[in-house]
């Protein structure tokens, strides 16, 4: 006899073909993440010690020292963080406590989405305990050592309360919609919740800058009136309208520097950071100002939310084809499917193979960048000004200036910083040229999803984060 008000379970975790598969590709993932970035540091060793030619007279022995040292000093953080996050996980798979953790969830037989909800909450509550001494060490140590950090301690804790909030908001209700549809939604559930937050997340879309990045940020038009009157008659030439440049308090949080396109339809802005329109000069700022005009003019969010939605839809139809796999529930000590266990346990088998697919997603986005540059040099005619742009950024920022390549291909969303600055160089447009513009249609980066962010610096000094 089962009874409602206790679910049957047996914490026992099966040693089959399906758990050593996933461990094997778990696995390779993680030696693929420590394999690469030691490839990156031995080659930052290597060539690191000696100033590229174009940066002769931009950066100096001593600045170039302080690039090894925030390098090695993110890069060894960002793989103890990662590595740290993966353990927590297999914890939590092979210890046989999700069936425990369900029971917790479910104590009176709640339906599947109160259930689901509460399962959910309480599984991410480790991983949520685990990342705040990492957000401390990461923002009060490494970034401080490097003297990037400026947020006090007030504003990292308000952030975090905020970002809570936020995603209790936007997650609670998105979940509960998600599982009531694949309790209740027939069949074809999985296409009506592919539809549901493909929705979602253009609302999102439009919404973050107008809404959801004010939350953090403040955002006004630029006060510098000479400026503004430039890059209205820059972004006039591409047809676009100067009302969609902001400045963001950026320096709330952090001495980097960067600019970024975002939104959709009438949200549409380009942000420029304050310590960007400090540290740089006007025809520097205007170049910058540029690339991101070529973001919005090549439609490049637009086109990365239709890329994205299609995989999404596969995702989807793939989830909804293995859910019901009574061996996913066995392997790891559940007696039978629950619809929430499931769609936590699919995704999160998967997972470790969606980071293999990476590099295409980088090169798309590194697809794009270029022709934003194009599009750059194609509206200011002169490649000088956003040649010393990308140096200054990269400077300022502590970028690594000798990615090892095959690293640089993996992770960065931005062509590296050298080949940037010969290709601006080597390719100034004749007269009346469009040839730059004909590239077709690129794809998506998946690692920059809700806005085109960075807009132009390189990821260099900052490690990737393969878990997010
Ligand atoms: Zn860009």
């Amino acid at each position: 006899m089962e009874s409602a008000a206790q679910p049957q379970f047996n914490p026992m975790i099966q040693l089959n073909l399906l758990l050593f598969s996933f461990l094997g590709v778990f696995l390779l993932r993680s030696a693929a993440q420590v394999l690469l970035d030691r490839l990156n540091i031995a080659h930052l060793r290597k060539h690191g010690g000696s100033i590229p030619e174009v940066f002769q007279g931009t950066v100096d022995q001593e600045k170039l020292q302080k690039i090894s040292a925030y390098t090695v000093d993110s890069a060894r953080f960002g793989i103890l963080t990662t590595l740290t996050d993966q353990a927590l996980l297999l914890v939590l798979l092979l210890s046989g406590v999700l069936p425990w953790i369900q029971s917790l969830a479910n104590p009176f037989g709640l339906g599947v989405v109160t259930g689901g909800l509460l399962f959910f909450a309480l599984l991410s509550l480790p991983g949520f305990i685990l990342d705040i001494p990492f957000s401390l060490y990461g923002n009060f140590v490494i970034e401080a050592r490097h003297g990037f950090n400026t947020k006090t301690l007030r504003v990292w804790v308000v952030d975090l309360l905020k970002g809570l909030l936020l995603s209790a908001l936007l997650g609670a209700p998105l979940l509960a919609l998600l599982l009531f549809l694949i309790q209740s939604g027939g069949p074809l559930w999985w296409l009506w919740a592919w539809a549901l937050v493909g929705l979602f997340e253009l609302l999102i879309l439009w919404l973050y800058p107008v809404l959801l990045a004010p939350l953090f940020n403040k955002f006004e038009p630029l006060a510098n009136q000479d400026l503004v009157r430039k890059i209205a008659d820059l972004l006039g030439k591409a047809d676009l309208k100067a009302k969609g440049v902001f400045q963001m308090d950026a320096s709330r949080r952090s001495r980097h520097t960067n600019a970024y396109f975002t939104g959709l339809g009438k949200s549409k802005r380009i942000v420029l950071y304050d310590t960007l329109l400090t540290s740089h000069t006007e025809e520097e700022i205007l170049a910058v100002l540029a690339h991101e005009a070529g973001h919005w003019k090549k439609w490049h969010v637009p086109k990365q939310v239709i890329i994205l939605e299609a995989l999404s839809l596969l995702g989807f139809y793939g989830v909804a084809k293995i859910l019901d796999v009574p061996l996913i529930y066995q392997t790891f000590g559940f007696s039978q499917p629950v619809a929430y266990v499931g769609l936590f346990l699919v995704t999160t088998l998967f997972s470790p193979l969606l980071y293999f697919a990476e590099p295409l997603g980088a090169v798309f986005s590194r697809r794009f960048e270029r022709e934003a540059d194009d599009y750059a040099l194609l509206l200011t005619r002169d490649p000088a000004p956003m040649v010393k742009a990308l140096k200054r950024l990269a400077s300022d920022n502590l970028s690594n200036l000798t990615p090892h390549p095959l690293y640089a291909w993996f992770y960065y969303s931005h062509p590296p910083l050298l080949e940037r600055i010969r290709r601006l160089q080597e390719s100034l447009p004749g007269p009346g040229s469009t040839e730059f513009l004909s590239n077709p249609a690129g794809a998506f980066s998946a690692a920059e999803h809700r806005k085109r962010a960075d807009g132009i610096s390189p990821p260099g000094g900052n490690p990737p984060n393969p878990n997010h």
